[in-house]
């Protein structure tokens, strides 16, 4: 069998690369000069580049490798079920076993009365499922003016037209005829940066009674949903004061507008629970899955909903749905890895083992003299750089550009975190140690001390 894998020195690979691939959110110039990483191989957290270096992969890949690296399971799972059954759709009447299976197993999972599955390949697409499905949802109601989809801005929902309209990324929406209409954005509730005189609690009521004052703005007949992640993931770890989650509770409950929980990056474990609503003590109508369903060794993705959601869109046809919807593939392989999760404990694990040790350790970054907050939840957490703590202020820099620095830094210390603008970030795989998250937080810091020496 071919081999992909080490069959040329790295920088052929890397002058191929250039030349010919796209990579996704990269400054295409200077890839040629700089060069990128090749990774190779994985194994529990570590991974493999090229060169050799072994790499501490404090992201989970893209937030996403929940079991870690490596599982024969997973592997085996696949290929058994490439065997059988390499490809069936799920349109016009049809179905198949790992579909069937995996959605009784969601159903189990989710927080009731959340019991029926919508598959996608992806969380962008399960999100412009939800899109269709709530609007869907209320003209079937009889309540056709309900189109509104209330965001946040800095929220992540993914990048194809419809979810990236209802994320609230500026530089996406900069680009290529986003958002699409009917979608508005209030703020997100980032107490360091945007709290002001402020005391978080304040700050957490003030920013969930935006979204009062936006449903009163646009009518409260016009609206159909509110979208959020119970932790915002890629806006840089945004966890909200305590105040936040229950004053959005009780707006949507008032309002009687459905609430979308997007659990793309906060499902299957990330928070110390199997959801990352349980967590944050919501009610959603509809959870956005993908990334850890799989721990991403297949793409796939769906939307869980509720019994009255799914019992109204049964009543007609929803004109919707995607080749791979339920690919049997993927089913397998995520059924084997919500098995992998539960039989080994690892979400148990994270809530009282791994997730405590890992906010004990990370909360001491605070004392580093570049950090002015860290914030954990579970396995999820970030810190603010600041040339001023006291101030809570931001370097003079362009945003963004110290924490460049230090994810550069961390990169040569074989440590993967990422930055946004000037928060670093840590997603590890959920089977990290006591022992790996001591060496996480030793290259961090190390990381830290030369950022701040490149800075001053
Ligand atoms: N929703 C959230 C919260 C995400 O973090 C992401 C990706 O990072 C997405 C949706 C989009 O998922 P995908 O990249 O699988 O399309």
């Amino acid at each position: 069998m071919a081999h992909l894998t080490n069959t040329a020195p790295t920088a052929e690979l890397q002058a191929l690369d250039a030349a010919h691939h796209m990579h996704p959110f990269t400054h295409g110039a200077g890839l040629a000069d700089k060069g990128v990483r090749i990774m190779t191989r994985g194994e529990g957290v570590w991974l493999t580049d090229s060169e050799g270096n072994r790499i501490l992969d404090a992201m989970a890949g893209l937030w996403c490798v929940n079991v870690g690296y490596g599982r024969q399971e997973l592997v085996e799972a696949a290929a058994a079920q490439m065997s059988e059954l390499p490809f069936y759709n799920t349109f016009f009447q049809t179905s198949h076993v790992p579909a069937i299976r995996l959605a009784e197993r969601l159903a189990q999972l989710a927080p009731d009365p959340l019991n029926h599955v919508f598959y996608a390949s992806s969380g962008s697409e399960a999100n412009d499922t939800n899109l269709r499905l709530v609007r869907t949802y209320w003209e079937m109601k009889g309540q056709p003016q309900r189109k509104a989809i209330i965001s946040r801005w800095n929220a992540y929902h993914g990048s194809s037209v419809g979810s990236g309209s209802l994320g609230g990324m500026k530089g996406m929406h900069a680009q290529g005829g986003m958002p699409i209409p009917d979608i508005h954005h209030i703020d997100q509730p980032n107490w360091w940066s945007e709290g002001g005189d402020m005391t978080p609690e304040e700050f957490g009521v003030a920013r969930a009674r935006q979204l009062e004052q936006k449903i009163e703005e646009l009518g409260p007949d016009t609206v159909a949903a509110f979208i959020a992640e119970p932790v915002q993931g890629a806006g840089g770890v945004i966890v909200p004061p305590e105040t936040y989650w229950p004053e959005i509770q009780r707006i949507v409950d008032k309002y009687g507008i459905l609430l979308i929980a997007d659990e793309v990056i906060c499902g299957f474990g990330r928070t110390g629970n199997w959801f990352g609503s349980q967590t944050m003590g919501l009610r959603p109508d509809v959870m956005t899955v993908a990334k850890g369903l799989s721990s991403g060794y297949q793409p796939i993705g769906g939307s869980i909903v509720s019994d009255e959601i799914a019992s109204v869109l049964g009543g007609d046809e929803f004109n919707h749905g995607y080749t791979y919807s339920g690919h049997p593939v993927a089913c397998a392989v995520a059924l084997e890895n919500l098995r992998i999760l539960d039989e080994e404990g690892i979400v148990t694990r994270v809530r009282e083992e791994t997730g405590p040790y890992l906010k004990e350790r990370f909360e001491s970054l605070v004392e580093h003299p570049m950090v002015g907050e860290a914030k954990i939840v579970g396995l999820m957490g970030s810190i603010a750089l600041t040339p001023d703590k006291a101030a809570r202020a931001a370097f003079a820099a362009d945003a963004g550009t110290v924490g460049l620095i230090c994810r550069e830094r961390c990169f040569a210390n074989d440590l993967i975190m990422r930055h946004v603008g000037d928060r670093m970030i840590v997603s590890p795989p959920l089977v990290i140690t006591k022992d790996e998250i001591d060496t996480l937080i030793e290259r961090a810091w190390r990381s830290l001390d030369e950022a701040m020496a490149e800075v001053e």
